[in-house]
Order: C-alpha cells, then structure tokens, then sequence
C-alpha cells in the first residue's frame, strides 16, 4: 500500500498511524445517527509478542479450543508455517464518547440509545477495521488475519469458565499491555472499561508494548485495595459478586431483556448492555 506517512513501512508508527486513518476517515465510524458523530474516541494502541507466555497459558488454561496467535494464524494461511517468535500481535482500545457514557449513566436496567448504537454500528466498524487492518498489512508484506473474523470463531463451554470464545479479544489486549481485569471481568485501560477491542495477528516484528502493571488485576479498585464493587451494584442481573462475573445471569438478561429492548425500541441489532462499564470509578479512567 501507499505510504502515506513519515513513518517506514513495518514499523511500530506505521501500524498506529493506520489505525488511526482509518479511525479518522472512516465513514463506519460512525453511531449512524442524526448528529452524524463519530462511535468512538480516538483509539490506544499496544503491541504483544505471540511468543509471550500467557498466550499458551490462555489455551492451556481456558479450553482447548482456544488458539493461539500461530494457530489463529495457521488458520489464514495454512501454507505458511511459522513459529511463535515470528509473530506478533497489534491490538486496539475504542473508547465510548463523552456523549456516549454520559447517556448511558442516565439508564439503570436497559442500554441508552447511544450505547446500543455503538454496539451495533460501532462494532460494524470494528469488524471492518480488522479486516482492513489484515488487508493492509498483508499487501504491504506483513501477512496478517484477524481471528475474530474467521469463519472458525465462536463461542463454546468451557469445563473450567463457562461460555468462552476461541479468541479474547480482551485478554490479547492484557498481553499488549492495554489493561487489567476489573471485578466485572472487564478489561481497565488508560481510557476506562467503557471500551470494546479488537486485534489482528501479523508476521511482523515489533517490540512488545511494556505493561505497566504487575498482575492481571492491578487495576481494579476491589482487586487491589477490597474497595468499591460499584459495578456490581449497577448490574441488573446481579451477575457481578464478590467472586467475579457469572457468564450465564449476564448471557441470560442480554439475550432476554437489553437486546430485545434496544431491537424494539431503537431497531439496532446485536448484544447491548455495558450498564457495569459507567458511572463507575474506572468508566474513564484508571481508578487507582
Ligand atoms: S467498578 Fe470498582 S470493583 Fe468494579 S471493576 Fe471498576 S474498580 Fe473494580
Ligand atoms: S453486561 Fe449487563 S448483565 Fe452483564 S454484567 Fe454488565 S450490567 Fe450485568
């Protein structure tokens, strides 16, 4: 592809300065309404080594169906056979707006309008930003797959954690160094837990974004200092306790109650709620 930029084909600027095109120039970009404004704020970035070790602890502690970044690769490419230490991992944090959170801190049972926009068109975007981002680093040299758009992704029961994907993209974003788990096992990064990521797999060498915590919940007011639990209270289907995030009350109260209403009432599609992810002390922040 062009480069459009200063920053030399392959490079660690190059990759954000993509991101972030796209992330500007975007129609999808876009909560399809009125207003015309943007789904999100401006993205962070990070970078992960797939020979880091929590990769093949993720799968060979979730299930066994969960894939590495070299198997997630293989699947894209079975003709091109490589090893962990040739890949890496490029993942990005999409913040809500302003508007966004400020709407959905109004609500108590059901997604604000915003928030169910963002999570239908706004997660159009995302989907089309992997797939644009595997795109271009492929014609570019650097063969790239997005795993949560394989036609092999989807969800399973795992013996050990319930409903689970084969690709997280919320764990690959730990990896790279973008944030800790929270006691609603939503991932805290610099910009909150009012987020959604994404990620693509690429043959290409950068350097492992440094973490800036030392275990996977730093972050967490309850999990570092036996505070807060606010995102417990502000979930309906009291699905968040003392002992964390039970998959099946939050799968049960999306599929029966904030889909159908955001359907109904908004005609969005997809999976909206997020009432645990505002007016919480780490909405926006780092709540340490
Ligand atoms: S609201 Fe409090 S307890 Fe919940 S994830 Fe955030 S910091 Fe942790
Ligand atoms: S997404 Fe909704 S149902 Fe699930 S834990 Fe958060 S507030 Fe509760």
């Amino acid at each position: 592809m062009e480069n459009t930029s200063n920053s030399k084909n392959g490079s660690a600027a190059w990759v954000e300065q993509l991101i972030h095109e796209y992330w500007t120039t975007s129609p999808q970009n876009s909560l399809a309404n009125d207003s015309g404004e943007k789904a999100w704020d401006e993205p962070l970035i990070g970078f992960a080594r797939a020979s880091h070790p929590l990769f093949q602890q993720l799968a060979t502690d979730l299930a066994p169906f969960y894939w590495t970044p070299e198997q997630a690769y293989a699947l894209a490419f079975p003709g091109d056979p490589v090893s962990a230490e040739e890949l890496c991992i490029i993942s990005w944090v999409l913040p809500q707006t302003a508007a966004t959170r400020a709407d959905q801190r109004e609500v108590t049972d059901v997604p604000a309008e915003r928030w169910a926009r963002s999570r239908d068109f706004g997660e159009r975007f995302n989907c089309a930003l992997r797939l644009h981002m595997a795109a271009t680093l492929t014609s570019a040299g650097y063969p790239a797959v997005a795993p949560e758009r394989l036609a092999e992704f989807g969800m399973q029961r795992s013996e050990q954690f319930g409903l689970a994907s084969n690709w997280s993209e919320r764990h690959t974003a730990h990896i790279a160094g973008l944030g800790t788990f929270g006691l609603s096992d939503g991932l805290i990064t610099k910009r909150g837990k009012a987020v959604r990521f994404g990620s693509v797999v690429a043959r290409i060498d950068l350097a492992a974004t440094p973490h800036a915590y030392d275990n996977r919940q730093a972050w967490c007011l309850w999990h570092a200092k036996g505070i807060c639990k606010v995102c417990a209270r502000r979930c309906p289907a009291d699905a968040i306790t003392e002992a964390g995030h039970d998959k099946d009350k939050c799968f049960d109260y999306i599929r029966q109650v904030t889909a159908p209403y955001a359907q109904s009432t908004f005609g969005t599609e997809a999976t909206p709620c997020g009432l645990c992810q505002v007016r919480i002390p780490c909405e926006e922040r780092i709540p340490l």
